[in-house]
C-alpha cells in the first residue's frame, strides 16, 4: 500500500499570518491550488484558506484586504504522516469533508499537501483497490 508522503508533489505553497486575502488569492491563481496553509516561523500550520472559504468569505463581505487566517480554517487542521497509509488518509479526508491533508514531519512542520486530485491517480486507486469493498461486508 502506498503511503501518503508518494502523492506529495512540491513543496507546500504558504502564507504567513501577516498575509490578505488578495495574496492566497494570487497563489491560488498563479500556482493552480485550491488551498493555501498559513504557517509560523517554524513552518508549522497555524490554519488553511482553502476556495471554499474564500467564496464564503467573500458572499459575506469580506474584503481582500482581510487577513487571510481570519477567513480560513485554525481548528482541528486535518493532518497526516507521510508514513501514513493512503487508504486510511483517504478515510479521514471523507469523514471530515476536506479535499486536502496536510502531510507533516514529525515536529509539526508542514511538509507538503495531498489533495483529492492526486488520490484519484491510477497510482493511487491501484494501491487502494485490494482494501475496498462494495457493498460492505457485514461487521
Ligand atoms: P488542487 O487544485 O487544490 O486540487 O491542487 C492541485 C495540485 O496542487 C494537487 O496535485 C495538490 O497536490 C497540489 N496542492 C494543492 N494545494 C497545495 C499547497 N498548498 N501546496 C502545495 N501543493 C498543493
Amino acid at each position: 500500500m502506498d503511503k501518503v508522503g508518494a502523492f506529495v508533489k512540491r513543496p507546500p505553497l504558504t502564507v504567513t499570518q501577516e498575509a490578505t486575502l488578495l495574496d492566497v488569492v494570487k497563489i491560488m491563481a498563479g500556482h493552480n491550488v485550491g488551498l493555501v496553509a498559513v504557517v509560523d516561523e517554524a513552518g508549522r500550520p497555524l490554519g488553511v484558506v482553502s476556495e471554499r472559504d474564500v467564496i464564503r468569505a467573500l458572499a459575506s463581505g469580506v474584503q481582500l484586504s482581510a487577513k487571510a487566517i481570519e477567513v480560513g480554517t485554525r481548528e482541528n487542521l486535518l493532518t497526516a504522516k507521510a508514513e501514513d497509509d493512503i487508504y486510511s488518509t483517504i478515510k479521514k479526508m471523507r469523514e471530515r469533508g476536506t479535499r486536502h491533508i496536510l502531510v507533516v514531519d514529525d515536529a509539526g512542520k508542514l511538509v507538503g499537501v495531498v489533495s483529492i486530485r492526486d488520490l484519484v491517480e491510477d497510482r493511487a486507486l491501484k494501491s487502494i483497490g485490494d482494501r475496498v469493498w462494495w457493498p460492505p461486508p457485514e461487521e
